[in-house]
């Protein structure tokens, strides 16, 4: 696994990996803080190493983070098609970024991707069903936002599909090759997420706010813990990242 640090130091437990190149995910942080700072909020880029193709995993910075990402150099390589009118980072969003994975409803999680839709190409936004019907009637409802959504308050825009997850239920990650299966987490008395996503043998696990069972009076880690051991065992689990 290779981390691409663009904001700053992330919350992350490396497992123990035979890391060989050419395997494993890039994670390029787009912001790493939860609350009040406005340009560095959970967003984490996620993409089979070597391939273009990446998920958002939570979008709370999204065009600041590409910016930091991009004045650190992350995207040196990116080649703008001739002809094209997009930025780097115009580019990055709306052809690289082929999806979100949105863990929770909170503000701090999904800010830039609201701001960022009207520039956004066509795509895709999963959650559960409780956190789709968030987005749909907090957001996107003609009143704090149009609706860019292909279900909810009238006019449907469609710029974004929104695909409801079913808890432990895997799915394909539309236009990458990554798949991802959701938890549900407590977070509070409201549901959050943690997104087991896939490549190939590989595995990385991205919590959503969350906090102990014993505190959070439930059983969604123990269930989450058991999902995954025997990919901790095979070291198919590359790293865990936890969103604050
Ligand atoms: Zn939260």
């Amino acid at each position: 696994m290779r981390l691409i640090p663009s904001l700053v130091s992330i919350s992350m437990l490396l497992m123990p990996t035979a890391a060989v190149s050419g395997q494993g995910f890039d994670v390029i942080v787009l912001g790493a803080l939860g609350g009040i700072q406005d340009g560095n909020l959970s967003s984490y880029l996620i993409r089979p190493h070597g391939d273009r193709n990446a998920i958002a995993c939570d979008a709370g910075s999204l065009v600041n983070g590409l910016k930091v990402a991009q004045d650190k150099g992350v995207f040196g390589d990116v080649k703008v098609p001739e002809g094209s009118t997009d930025s780097v980072i115009g580019h990055v969003l709306k052809n690289d970024i082929k999806g979100y994975l949105i863990s929770h409803a909170h503000l701090d999680h999904v800010q830039g991707l609201v701001i960022a839709s009207p520039d956004d190409s066509n795509k895709t936004i999963y959650g559960l069903p409780s956190v789709s019907a968030q987005i749909e009637q907090t957001y996107f409802n003609w009143k704090a936002w149009p609706n860019m959504l292909d279900r909810g308050q009238q006019p449907h825009l469609k710029k974004y599909h929104l695909e409801d997850l079913k808890p432990g239920e895997t799915k394909d990650l539309a236009g990458t090759t990554m798949t991802v299966t959701p938890f549900p987490l407590n977070h509070g008395g409201a549901e959050s997420t943690a997104f087991l996503i896939e490549s190939g043998d590989d595995a990385i696990l991205c919590f959503g706010d969350t906090g102990p069972d014993e505190v959070q009076k439930a059983f969604n880690m123990q269930t989450i813990w058991k999902a995954v051991a025997d990919k901790v065992k095979q070291r198919k689990l590359k790293a865990i990242i936890l969103l604050s």
